[in-house]
């Protein structure tokens, strides 16, 4: 028998979604697309605030 090892969101480490794959909601999709996005812009100004 082998053991899948259960996905879990890249963001959280929450189980992911099928619907949200492969982050576990449109929350976390939407931060990795804006890490992205900020990783590519590098647009100057204030850093955004930590999100609690
Ligand atoms: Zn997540």
């Amino acid at each position: 028998m082998t053991k899948q090892p259960q996905r879990k969101c890249p963001i959280c480490g929450k189980v992911r979604s099928d619907e949200h794959a492969p982050f576990c909601s449109s929350r976390c999709r939407d931060r990795d697309l804006l890490k992205w996005l900020d990783d590519g812009y590098s647009l100057p100004g204030p850093p955004a605030p930590p999100e609690e």
